[in-house]
């Protein structure tokens, strides 16, 4: 029987990894890192950030050349339908400019900011998903960012132009022991005697991965002796498609984006020149999750494309559909699913905004901001398109063609609805997307007073840790108590209640984290229940502060009209999180544990089941 518990040495090692490739600390302060130490900074969002007009101009005559190339070579479902982008239309697309978006003007490309790549890889998602995959694919994790991240300028010069010119790219960590945890990872690059390395094994679902001309491999290279222990080491290699040694083993077929290419990479004894690496040996898996902290920001602005593109046809539908003596949208049920949507798409929007500007002002650190964006968009976007299934009811789950056939508007709906699931599960998924978001959060706590935690550190560490605890916590305790005076100027009298309303659950959410260091230190990690719905606070918190700010910015009664009612839905499911109680977490995990030792196998009787196991 397999273990229902984790093995504590490989959970060690996978957080050891997991520890060591963290990226440092950025200088300025972050809205959410200040929020979980209990300080609504206002002045980080508010006034809203929003995008220089000039930034903006610039970017509009390559937007509109890209409307113009998807509106007349790409026919969206036919993509879907027969799993194929059509070489012409990628051609296009390149020639477009799109697959060249974040590239310098030095080396060819359009030099784009990240507010620019994101609303021209949106506007392409809205048309058609799988080609905004094979784009992101390209530019948001393969070669290009961390090879303007990481690369030297031998390297930058001899892969840059290339990959101006059309050359596409991708990017390969995951494996098929190798998911959620790369210290699991079997890909190997030895040293060759003669210099170089030699590459040997397979990576899986890589995106772009079977068309590509060049990839972003992550491997193992010899363990480094750290302690007088050995610490695997992960490196990261420009690998070219060409070299020999390559093979695709598997294109993979999904649920959705018909028309990517994804599959099973696999690297048989090739060899690398030495000048391949990228960044320094050991440094590999940093580089992975330093490029997915940007990369992951691509996802919120498709995601809001997506949802905005489902507002878009129930708002229609809604209207025009009559039922029971009149449109359906007028019945409470339907309205409160479009009110559901149009307030959560406005809150996308803005979070996906915010983030990208982020990135553009470059000095700070949005690590959690980016996580939160992530885990927020594609999280809503799967509960909106799964509204948008219902409002349609019976067309919802009609294939656009079929509804085409017998006349109807082929509003893609069950198409959207099968795309919008992956988001939860790539470029981290939401579980790790939650752990990250927690590691990040209590990291100012546990530098300060970690070691009382740590079963291993020493009395001279602990009493330190004491010493640093009692000069900070009891001001700080006591400053969380001082609920602050009303909101900044400029927030409009509607949301003023709510931003009052969030800034003392900031305050009570800080020192909730307090008190569950307290109460479970080190094992806290393993409440992963708890720091899920710690998270999901923040992060409905921290969507509020921005439909707030941005309707504050906008000034228009629609924008405030849907940030009041998005921050009505987020204080209603803030409320019922504080009501779950912890004993229902281990109650489930009892039963999770049970059910995987096989109790409750009678459940599945009368049913035509597969053999079990592999
Ligand atoms: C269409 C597609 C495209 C992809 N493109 C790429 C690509 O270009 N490059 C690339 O490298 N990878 C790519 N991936 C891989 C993707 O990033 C992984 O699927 C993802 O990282 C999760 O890994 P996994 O599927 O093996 O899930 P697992 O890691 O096996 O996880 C399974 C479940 O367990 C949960 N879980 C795992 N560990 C924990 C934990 N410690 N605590 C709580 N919950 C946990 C997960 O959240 C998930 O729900 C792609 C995948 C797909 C489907």
């Amino acid at each position: 029987m397999a273990r229902v518990r984790p093995d504590p040495d490989a959970a060690a090692d996978a957080r050891e990894m997991a520890e060591s490739s963290r990226e440092d600390a950025r200088a300025a302060p972050s809205f959410a890192a200040e929020l979980f130490l209990g300080r609504m900074a206002g002045e980080l969002v508010h006034p809203f950030p929003e995008q220089d007009p000039a930034d903006r101009a610039a970017a509009e005559p390559v937007l509109e050349e890209l409307e113009r190339v998807l509106r007349e070579v790409i026919d969206p479902d036919r993509v879907d339908r027969e799993n194929l982008i059509p070489p012409e239309a990628l051609e296009a697309m390149k020639a477009a400019g799109a697959f060249r978006l974040k590239l310098p003007t030095s080396a060819g490309g359009l030099g784009f900011s990240q507010t620019n790549y994101g609303r021209a890889v949106a506007l392409t998602a809205s048309w058609c998903n799988a080609l905004a995959i094979w784009m992101s694919g390209h530019q948001s994790i393969g070669v290009p960012t961390p090879l303007k991240l990481f690369g030297t300028e031998e390297q930058k010069q001899a892969y840059l132009p290339r990959l101006a010119a059309g050359e596409i790219s991708a990017f390969a960590l995951t494996e098929p022991e190798a998911g959620s945890d790369p210290a699991r990872m079997e890909t190997r690059a030895e040293p060759h005697p003669d210099g170089g390395w030699v590459l040997t094994g397979e990576k899986l679902w890589c995106t772009n991965g079977p068309e590509a001309d060049v990839v972003i491999v992550m491997a193992l290279t010899p363990d480094k002796i750290v302690n007088g222990k050995a610490r695997k080491q992960i490196s990261a290699f420009i690998v070219e498609t060409a070299w020999e040694g390559f093979s695709t083993k598997h294109v993979c077929e999904f649920m959705g984006y018909g028309g990517i290419r994804s599959g099973v990479l696999a690297f048989d004894h090739m060899r690398i020149p030495a000048e391949n690496l990228l960044w320094n040996e050991g440094q590999g898996l940093k580089l992975a999750l330093i490029t997915l902290n940007t990369g992951r920001l691509t996802l919120p602005a498709t995601n809001t494309a997506a949802a905005k593109a489902c507002l878009r046809i129930v708002r229609q539908w809604a209207h025009m559909r009559e039922q029971w003596g009149g449109p359906i949208g007028a019945q409470e049920a339907v309205a409160i699913h479009l009110g559901w949507i149009a307030s959560h798409t406005f809150a996308m929007e803005a979070f996906s905004d915010y983030t990208a500007g982020l990135a553009d002002r470059g000095n700070t650190d949005f690590r959690i901001e980016a996580a939160m964006a992530k885990l927020f968009c594609s999280e809503v976007l799967f509960k909106i398109t799964d509204r948008t299934v219902q409002i349609r009811g019976g067309r919802g789950y009609e294939k656009p063609e079929s509804l085409r056939a017998r006349g109807e508007k082929p509003w893609p709906v069950e198409r959207l609805f099968r795309e919008a699931r992956l988001n939860t599960i790539v470029e981290g998924t939401s579980e790790i997307m939650r752990l990250f978001i927690a590691r990040e959060a209590l990291d100012p706590h546990l530098q300060r007073v970690g070691a009382l935690a740590e079963p291993g550190s020493s009395f001279g560490a602990k009493l330190k840790a004491m010493g640093r605890g009692a000069a900070h916590y009891p001001l700080w305790y006591l400053s969380t108590w001082w609920p602050g005076i009303g909101a900044p100027a400029g927030i409009p009298p509607e949301l003023r209640g709510h931003w009052a309303w969030s800034r003392r659950q900031v305050k009570r959410l800080s020192r909730r984290i307090t008190y569950a260091m307290g109460r479970w230190r080190a094992r806290l990690e393993r409440r992963q229940g708890w720091l899920g719905r710690m998270v999901d606070e923040a992060v409905d918190l921290t969507a509020m502060s921005l439909s707030i700010s941005r309707a504050a910015s906008r000034g228009d009664r629609g924008s405030i009209e849907l940030a009041d009612l998005f921050c009505r839905h987020a204080r209603s499911r803030i409320r019922e999180r504080h009501h779950t109680p912890t004993a229902l977490d281990r109650k489930a995990s009892e039963v999770a544990a049970h059910l995987l030792l096989g109790h409750y196998t009678d459940l599945e009787r009368g049913i035509v089941a597969e053999p079990e196991g592999d």
